[in-house]
């Protein structure tokens, strides 16, 4: 993703990045005559555990929904991934 598009949605999050597991960036939707753009995306990035420090590894995804800027035309949404982490060594579980 370039600065471009980061800056014409407001995303400030350097970890968000498109989904790789769509194929489209967006998909439009009319809802009573108002258009909807919802981006994929997906925020993601190398963490170490709270608890002991040990490089966690990639345990699922959640999904939310997120209300972006509204511009001219349309409502903007961002349906964001976020990773789920699992440390090996404890247990212990966090989320981005
Ligand atoms: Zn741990």
């Amino acid at each position: 993703m370039n600065n471009d598009i980061r800056i014409s949605l407001g995303l400030t999050d350097l970890n968000l990045t498109f989904d790789p597991n769509t194929e489209q960036h967006f998909s439009e939707t009319n809802h009573n005559g108002t258009d909807t753009a919802t981006w994929k995306l997906l925020l993601t990035y190398a963490t170490t555990c709270d608890k002991c420090d040990n490089p966690m590894v990639n345990n699922g995804t959640k999904t939310v929904i997120h209300k972006g800027p509204r511009n001219a035309f349309k409502f903007q949404n961002f349906r964001i991934r976020k990773q789920k982490f699992l440390c090996k060594k404890c247990g212990h579980t966090s989320i981005t």
